[in-house]
């Protein structure tokens, strides 16, 4: 298995909290109030039924989760085991019929490459030393006409405040220390990796938190945290 594209600190740190990972209330709140939203965005381009599908970087399999729900076969692959244990024993308790893998999004390139109707990778990007070869993976094991969809943070001065200070600091909608400012990626970036991967863009929509009512909206606004979708042409 690769295991060179990883900040082991990622792992463990993600891996320390993942008891509290399907905590509605808990320290991933934000998670679970931004996967309706993210499945809509995805729901928007493709239908999950019954399409073979991987979530890298899936966590406790929050969105792995609401896509089986939506009839995928889909498997999430994270180099966390603390992490795909949760996973593993949600699915088993809400009888959800996501399945988990312990392997790196290179090495499930390697060895399935174009296999995989659609690709998902959220809030991942940046926690890996090398995004692009992520990127360059999640284009790999797609099929061609397939679609793969990421979610990041914006690498602004604004994202600095609002997705470090105020979400981890001031509102404490974050565990903190969970992002680090250096390591957020810029629209332009993720599509220029993503070119050079082989995917053209289809669109990018912001994800937006409104401290007053404490909702999140999809909208116009890419400045913090930003959701796009990709196409592996035919
Ligand atoms: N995608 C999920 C979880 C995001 S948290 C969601 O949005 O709901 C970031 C996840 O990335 C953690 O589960 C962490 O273990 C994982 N991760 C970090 N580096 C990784 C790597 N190199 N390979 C696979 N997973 C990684």
């Amino acid at each position: 298995m690769s295991t060179e594209n990883v900040h082991l600190h990622e792992i463990n740190k993600f891996g320390s909290q993942a008891e509290r990972w399907w905590d509605r209330n808990g320290e991933f709140k934000t998670l679970h109030d931004v996967n309706p939203l993210r499945i809509s965005f995805i729901q928007q381009f493709i239908n999950p039924q019954d399409k073979r599908m991987i979530d890298v970087g899936c966590g406790g399999g929050i969105l792995t989760e609401g896509l089986a729900n939506k009839g995928a076969d889909i498997t999430g692959i994270d180099l966390s085991q603390e992490l795909l244990d949760v996973a593993d024993l949600h699915s088993l308790e809400s009888g959800s019929t996501a399945k988990y893998q312990k392997i790196s999004a290179e090495a499930l390139a390697d060895a399935e490459a174009e296999s995989f109707d659609h690709v998902v990778c959220m809030e991942m990007l940046e926690h890996v030393p090398e995004p692009g070869s992520v990127i360059a993976a999640c284009a790999k094991m797609v099929k061609p006409g397939g679609y793969v969809f990421f979610s990041t943070l914006n690498r602004k001065p604004k994202a600095y405040l609002l997705a470090i200070v105020a979400a981890e600091h001031i509102l404490k909608m974050l565990p903190a220390g969970t992002h680090d400012y250096k390591t957020f990626i810029k629209p332009s970036e993720l599509s220029q990796s993503a070119r050079h991967a082989g995917l053209e863009l289809v669109d990018m929509i912001g994800i937006q938190y409104n401290p007053l009512t404490k909702n999140f909206s999809l909208g116009k606004n890419i400045d913090i945290n930003y959701i796009a979708a990709y196409k592996r042409p035919e």
